[in-house]
C-alpha cells in the first residue's frame, strides 16, 4: 500500500493493493525449526533484567517462564544469572518473581 493511497482508511473499503503475493520481495526465510539459540535476541533488548542473589530465594520461576531460556542454573538447578546473549528484555522474569529486588528490570545502557 503506498502512503499516498488516500483511501486508505477513509473510504470503509479495502482498497486494492499496490502488489500481488507474486510481486513482493521475500522479507526473509527461516530454512529448519528450533534455531532461535543462533541468534543473538539480546541485541534489540531495551530493558534488562538484573538479578540479586542475595535476595533471591531459587523459587525459578523466572526459569519457568522465560519465554528464551535466558535465566542461567547451574548443574544443582539454582539461578545464576542471565544469559543477556539471548535475553530480549521481556520482563517476563521480574513479574513472575516473588520477591521484591530479586529480578529488577532496569534501563539498558548504551554501550560499555
Ligand atoms: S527479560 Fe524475558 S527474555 Fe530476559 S530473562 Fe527475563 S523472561 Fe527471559
Ligand atoms: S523468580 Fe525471583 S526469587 Fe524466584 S528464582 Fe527467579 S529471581 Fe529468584
Amino acid at each position: 500500500m503506498s502512503p499516498d493511497n488516500k483511501e486508505y482508511g477513509r473510504s470503509g473499503r479495502t482498497p486494492e493493493p499496490d502488489a500481488t503475493w507474486r510481486e513482493v520481495p521475500i522479507g526473509g526465510v527461516l530454512p529448519w525449526g528450533g534455531n532461535a539459540a543462533e541468534y543473538e535476541t539480546g541485541d534489540w533488548r531495551s530493558m534488562r533484567p538484573v538479578y540479586d542473589p542475595e535476595v533471591c530465594i531459587q523459587c525459578r520461576l523466572c526459569w519457568v517462564y522465560c519465554p528464551d531460556s535466558a535465566v542461567e542454573v547451574n548443574e544443582d538447578g539454582e539461578v545464576t544469572g542471565i544469559n543477556y546473549y539471548h535475553c530480549k528484555g521481556c520482563g517476563i522474569c521480574s513479574a513472575e518473581c516473588p520477591r521484591d529486588g530479586a529480578m529488577e528490570m532496569e534501563p539498558e545502557k548504551a554501550e560499555e
